[in-house]
């Protein structure tokens, strides 16, 4: 971070020139939407020395990373579990900023486990830490955990970072250096078979096959079809580590909309952008209230099945990429508990007893699991004042199918009962008595508030090998001057792969326009 504060000096000088400079002398760029995607492009083409205006349709930025506040309760409404930070200070960085304006702790414990017959594991970030732990509980050799976390570690180093740092439909990607290492190394990476077989060639214990399964969640995958590839994931916790930002995760948006404005960013709120207007292949201007506005450079945050189905409804679609199938969803219900439970901790995992059916009903049947696994994130362990005193705020979410053909009504129905019984069970406690104030979240709410289509919550799901070369491009052959940024498209969603999409939409911005 120190290294960081330094470097953010010269581009301070180099930012505060281009405020200075012409408006005129000055390409200009809008971007739909303000969802961390959108605020990450913002920061990152003010600094290249674009005029940015953004046009967001909800009443405030964050998009999925949102809040609100009810009955003495604050809630995070949208991520919690939060990797790679230096994402967000790189963006000061660029902003000639200092990062310190951005705080955050890593947490030791990276989640708390629940089994239904009663096994409770508390999971230590650190790896050889939680090699230990898991050995003790699972009965696991040790050694065995650390070497399947130094694979991790190895195949996000070595494999990973060029896939999610780079734009894979661009050539120089493939003829670098790096790319040739990689070539290297796709061959001691598990690719033929699915994550579970690989976790459960990796262990003996049902259960740590089951907690290592879980990180498909993190893209809205399904272990038993996904690519042992994404094995990977696990290092970010136990290897990057987790982190908890000061003011909870809506401190994310505040700090990169704040940092926005500093470098002259416009934002416009309640306002939907109707059509993106297109002319000789290559994009002009957006249409808001029935206005025409022309700009230099487009950039949609949005969907990209929606950018393409109701932004360019007259452009041809690319239909084999957005007719994959979409990642799961979720159904959060926000609960103000009236007590605090001390074995809970910021992240906890209630896992249910057959994960595999549980999966099929998210990506087959689309029915309701009467056993699901229950996740509860509870910021006020870390942010004192989002609960009363003696209070805890619970953000209690299972995995959900993204919306198609599903009575949602009789899905929060049932849900609601399944897990009350299995929380009450497993705590001890009659939790449905102690829950003060209540709200809920659905797919098709999550679609109706942020445009992602089905209420997806990561744009196409990564249940194939092929997937990550599916995705939608950050920068299409199609039309020109017109970029893509955010989930659903590539690298993927998450809140670090998004801003990973924004440094390459930016990068790509770059061969339009030379404005340094
Ligand atoms: P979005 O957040 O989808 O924002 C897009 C914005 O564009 C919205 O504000 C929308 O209103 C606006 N918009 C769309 N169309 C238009 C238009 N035509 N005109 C104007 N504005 C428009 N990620 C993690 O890293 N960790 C987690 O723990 C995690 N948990 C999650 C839990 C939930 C319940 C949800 C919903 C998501 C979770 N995610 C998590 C995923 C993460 O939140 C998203 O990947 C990320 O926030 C998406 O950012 P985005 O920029 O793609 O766009």
């Amino acid at each position: 971070r120190i290294g960081t504060s330094l470097g953010c000096v010269g581009a301070r000088i180099c930012s505060r020139i281009f405020m200075l400079m012409e408006n005129t002398a000055r390409p200009t760029a809008c971007i739909v939407g303000a969802g961390l995607g959108g605020l990450a492009t913002s920061v990152r083409l003010a600094a290249q020395g674009f005029r940015v205006t953004v046009f967001e349709s909800g009443p405030s930025a964050g998009g999925k990373a949102t809040w609100f506040e009810q009955a003495g309760y604050t809630f995070d409404a949208g991520p919690s579990l939060f990797t790679l930070p230096e994402l967000v200070d790189d963006l000061f960085a660029v902003a000639g900023e200092d990062p310190a304006a951005f705080e955050y702790a890593e947490e030791s414990i990276a989640c708390r486990y629940f089994w239904n017959d009663g096994l409770h594991f508390e999971a230590p970030a650190e790896p050889k830490q939680f090699a230990q732990a898991a050995s003790e509980i699972f009965g696991e050799d040790a050694g065995r955990v650390l070497k399947y976390l130094d694979e991790a570690a190895h195949a996000y180093q070595h494999f990973g970072k060029v896939f999610l740092e780079n734009p894979l439909n661009e050539f120089s990607t493939w003829t670098n250096l790096m790319t040739l290492k990689l070539a290297k190394e796709i061959f001691r990476v598990d690719l033929l078979g699915t994550m579970d077989s690989h976790n459960r060639r990796a262990f003996n214990n049902p259960k740590l096959v089951q907690l290592f399964n879980r990180f498909a969640t993190y893209n809205g995958s399904d272990p038993y079809r996904a690519p042992g590839l994404l094995t990977m994931i696990p290092h970010l916790e136990h290897g990057v580590g987790s982190f908890f930002p000061k003011g909870g995760i809506r401190a994310i948006p505040r700090v990169l909309q704040q940092l926005a404005e500093k470098m002259g960013v416009e934002f416009h709120f309640n306002k939907t952008v109707e059509q993106i207007e297109v002319a000789e292949r290559a994009a002009k201007g957006v249409l808001v209230d029935g206005v025409s506005h022309s700009f230099d450079l487009i950039v949609s945050n949005m969907d990209v099945v929606p950018t393409y189905r109701r932004l360019l409804p007259n452009q041809p679609a690319p239909e084999k990429t957005l007719s994959q199938e979409r990642s799961s969803s979720a159904l959060i219900f926000y609960w103000g508990i009236a007590k605090e439970f001390s074995k809970l901790g910021l992240h906890n995992i209630f896992f249910a007893d057959d994960y595999r059916a549980e999966f099929d009903g998210l990506f087959s049947s689309k029915a309701p699991s009467p056993d699901p696994t229950v996740y509860i994130h509870i910021s006020s362990k870390c942010e004192a004042t989002d609960a009363p005193y003696g209070k805890e705020n619970w953000f209690v979410m299972i995995n959900a199918p993204h919306d198609a053909n599903v009575n949602w009504d009789d899905y929060k129905a049932r849900a609601r009962e399944a897990i009350l019984k299995k929380l009450s069970e497993r705590l001890g406690d009659d939790v449905e008595s102690l829950i003060e104030t209540e709200a809920t979240l659905s797919p098709p709410e999550i679609e109706a508030k942020t445009h992602s289509y089905r209420g997806a919550l990561y744009g196409a799901a990564s249940n194939n090998k092929f997937a990550a070369f599916l995705r939608h491009p950050n920068r299409t052959s199609r039309i020109d001057r017109l970029l893509f940024v955010g989930g659903s498209v590539h690298p993927g969603g998450g809140i670090p792969l998004v801003l990973l999409s924004a440094k390459i939409a930016a990068d790509a911005a770059k061969k339009y326009f030379i404005t340094k």
